[in-house]
Order: C-alpha cells, then sequence, then structure tokens
C-alpha cells in the first residue's frame, strides 16, 4: 500500500527536517535558520523530472518564504495549526490526490499530515512516534540531507535515477 514511485507531491515540514531543528534568533528576533545546499538542489531536481513540492510549517517567518522563493516552491502554508488541513488544502491546489502525496517530518505535529499522504516518511533523528508512523525513515538528520535521500529514494523507486543524474552529469 505504501508505494514511493507514486509519489508526485512531496510535502515537507521545515523545522528539523529542511533545518537541524535549530532556531536561531538575534538581538532583535529576527529568525535565521541553516539549510543544507544538498536538500536545494534535490528539490530543484525533482521539479525539473515534473514534480511538485510543498512546504508545511507551524511557524511563520520571511525566512521560510525567502527559500521557498528560491527553490521555486509556490505551495507554502506557515504558521499552520492543523498541518492536516494544510495538506488538504495544498494537495487539492496542486489537483494531487492524499494517496500519491509523500510527506517527510521529524516531530508530533507532523503526525495528521502523515497520517493522510499515501507515503508517509521520518527523518532519521525524529520522535519515536514519528517513526512508528512512517513508512521509510531516513538514514540522514533533519537539515543534513535528510530531503536530499528522500528524493533520491522517491526518484530511484520511480526507476528515473539515471535520467536525473543525466541532467547533471553530462
Ligand atoms: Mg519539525
Amino acid at each position: 500500500m505504501h508505494d514511493p514511485a507514486r509519489v508526485k507531491l512531496l510535502v515537507l515540514d521545515v523545522d528539523g527536517v529542511m533545518t537541524d531543528g535549530s532556531i536561531v534568533l538575534d538581538d532583535d528576533g529576527r529568525e535565521t535558520k541553516c539549510f543544507h545546499v544538498r536538500d536545494g538542489l534535490a528539490i530543484k531536481l525533482w521539479q525539473r523530472l515534473g514534480f511538485r513540492t510543498a512546504i508545511i510549517t507551524g511557524r511563520d517567518g520571511r525566512v521560510v518564504a525567502h527559500r521557498a522563493r528560491e527553490l521555486g516552491i509556490d505551495l507554502v502554508a506557515q504558521g499552520s495549526a492543523d498541518k492536516g488541513s494544510a495538506l488538504v488544502t495544498l494537495a487539492a491546489a496542486a489537483g494531487v490526490h492524499l494517496t500519491d502525496c509523500g510527506a517527510l517530518g521529524d516531530d508530533w505535529p507532523d503526525l495528521p499530515m502523515l497520517r493522510r499522504v499515501g507515503y508517509p516518511m521520518a527523518v532519521g533523528d525524529a520522535d519515536p512516534r514519528v517513526k512508528a508512523a512512517a513508512a521509510f525513515v531516513t538514514a540522514t538528520r533533519g537539515g543534513r540531507g535528510a530531503v536530499r535521500e528522500v528524493i533520491e529514494h522517491l526518484i530511484s523507486s520511480k526507476g528515473l535515477m539515471d535520467r536525473a543524474l543525466a541532467l547533471y552529469d553530462t
């Protein structure tokens, strides 16, 4: 039933998934996050292959909007108290059925979206209950290449790895 090859829309949490979970605040309360460059390349690759990405985060801030714009992600839900309903809204906007969605999370607020997608995934250092809800758990940690690992896993399941590599290894 959990088939990675079906995934057309990849839904990502931010803190602890696209980052290592650190929330860095300066004296003025401005927030800084560290993203992984190889995650970014994988997201762009995923989209070049014709698939979609969405971001759902419980927090709110310009840093996520900047990163989303940089990566060409237009499906973004910030300040989501209920990630399950945010997922339903974004999947509908993308025209993708929930069974054809994959989601990657790390903590309890991600459970409502992980329960609803066809292919739930957790980062290697996710909370144990989140790992238990996942069909796939990465070897890598959040913010340390977990998104890259997930995208390579999905692409490989679809039999598209050679095509993906050929975009770069010319
Ligand atoms: Mg998180």
